[in-house]
């Protein structure tokens, strides 16, 4: 059997940078001849990308394993696959036939290093062999490889893969392994091509951007580099550590126009000695300093972070500190979690001593402080204009459009003379804590830079 007109159904869990891997997944498929499906009815193969990053994640994906069982039981030609980092981290349990009585679906496990060796395992798994891939890398980027995109208007670039740092908490230095980056000249190259298809929106990603290195180049090089191919393209980047960002990249983000005005800096607790358990490598002090720093140079920065509540051995005390912490640095945004203990972590050998409760009241006053403070922010926004790229026909609401700011905000506005990739300029006239609703749009030759009226 070849790879012609067979069909494959890939779902996706977990972060951009997984969301990033599955078109280059995809991509390795399509030149094999495959096609790609939405529809997992008409499926020869479902592959699924995984998260490992939270408890949470791998039991919502061992549901969907049993509902691609019984797919099986019906079909039993369809071939099921395990890729990323939960089959990295759970090779060998996934691999007893019985494990959740999931595992004896499986018929291949990939891990994010081992992508390329995708063909070749569907083709044996249809002459009967399960197979199985998980060997990390200490060179693979993937610079060659063309990824399947979806969406013509805003595309991710991974510029790097793997983590080094190691926070105590962390699974990923585990299931992807050691950090590299990719070549600056496939970077660049790919983001001509994708200037010359038309996309309006690059984001970069890595675990920590700050660590992009290609001989000499450093990431604001490389940030600079990508921002001059096109000034019509606007760029983004994700995520940085707040014990390395320099005062390089802030100087670069400040005079590119059109390399977004915001930054997302996880800074994960307000309580020094939980963040020194964690291994992060940097105090409140220090971060305080760094977004004072951003906030001086770059006005009107959006800032977003992420912040793990319940972690071992975290007080009342810790908590408030937290609490003081979002309250003084007002984010724009946050992504908030309750500490989830996870495997080969050096957390994992602490107790997970915050009971279920406390860590779930914790999180909701941290949930329902930063959606006061959204609010606030963004109702200081009403009567203000933004250049926002149309992305396309809202959800909710045939009748309007969706985009974001050059800040990252979701816009709601009203359908007009423009098309998907457009900018055009809105006037805010109601908010709440994560949306914004505009009209009425002006179409604009300007990009965003920026700029806002
Ligand atoms: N590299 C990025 C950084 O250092 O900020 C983040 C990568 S991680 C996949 C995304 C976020 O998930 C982290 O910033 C952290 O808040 C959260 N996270 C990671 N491990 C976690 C755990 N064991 N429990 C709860 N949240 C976790
Ligand atoms: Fe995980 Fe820390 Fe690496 Fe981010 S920097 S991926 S939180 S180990």
């Amino acid at each position: 059997m070849t790879g012609k007109q067979k069909k494959i159904y890939l779902e996706t869990y977990g972060c951009q940078m997984n969301v990033a891997d599955s078109e280059l997944i995809n991509g390795i498929l399509n030149r094999e001849g495959y096609a790609s499906t939405d529809n997992i009815a008409e499926a020869d193969v479902i592959l699924v990308n995984t998260c490992s990053v939270r408890e949470h994640a791998e039991q919502r994906i061992y549901g969907r394993l049993g509902e691609f069982k019984s797919i099986k039981k019906r079909n039993p030609g369809v071939i099921v696959g395990l890729l990323g980092c939960m089959g990295e981290r759970l090779r060998s349990r996934l691999r007893q036939e019985n494990s959740k009585g999931v595992g004896e679906c499986v018929d291949i496990i990939v891990g994010p290093d081992e992508y390329r060796k995708l063909p070749t395992l569907i083709q044996d798994a249809w002459h009967g062999e399960r197979g199985i891939a998980v060997q990390l890398s200490r060179v693979e980027t993937y610079d060659d490889i063309t990824p399947l995109r979806t969406n013509g208007i805003s595309a991710w670039i991974s510029i790097m893969r793997g983590c080094d740092k190691f926070c105590s908490f962390c699974v990923v230095p585990f299931t992807r392994g050691r950090e590299r980056s990719r070549p600056l000249k496939g970077i660049v190259a790919e983001t001509v091509s994708l200037a010359e298809k038309g996309y309006r929106e690059i984001t970069l990603l890595g675990q920590n951007v700050n660590s992009y290195r290609d001989g000499e180049m450093s990431f604001p090089g490389l940030l600079k580099a990508v921002a001059d191919v096109d000034p019509q393209i606007r760029i983004r980047f994700t995520t940085s550590h707040p014990q390395d960002m320099s005062d390089g990249l802030i100087d670069i983000i400040a005079a590119t126009p059109n390399v977004c005005k915001y930054i997302h800096l996880p800074v994960q607790s307000g309580s020094d000695r939980i963040l020194s358990l964690m291994n992060r490598n940097y105090d409140t002090n220090h971060y305080k300093k760094v977004i004072g720093k951003i906030a001086e140079r770059i006005p009107g920065v959006c800032l977003s972070t992420d912040i793990i509540s319940g972690f071992p051995s975290e007080t009342e005390e810790d908590h408030l500190r937290t609490i003081s912490l979002m309250e003084e640095i007002r984010f724009d945004g946050a992504f908030m979690f309750k500490y989830s203990a996870r495997g080969n972590t050096a957390a994992y050998a602490m107790k997970d001593d915050v009971p279920g409760e406390i860590k779930t009241e914790r999180i909701s006053q941290i949930i329902k402080l930063q959606n006061k403070i959204s609010r606030e922010i963004n109702e200081s926004l009403i009567g203000r204009q933004f250049f926002v790229l149309a992305e396309g026909v809202s959800k909710k609401s045939p009748r309007q459009w969706h985009g974001r700011t050059d800040g990252n905000k979701m816009v709601i506005f009203d359908e007009g003379n423009y098309r998907a990739g457009d900018y055009v300029r809105t006037k805010i006239t109601r908010v709440n804590s994560a949306t914004l609703f505009g009209s009425p749009p002006v179409p604009s030759d300007h990009h965003n830079g920026g700029a806002d009226s």
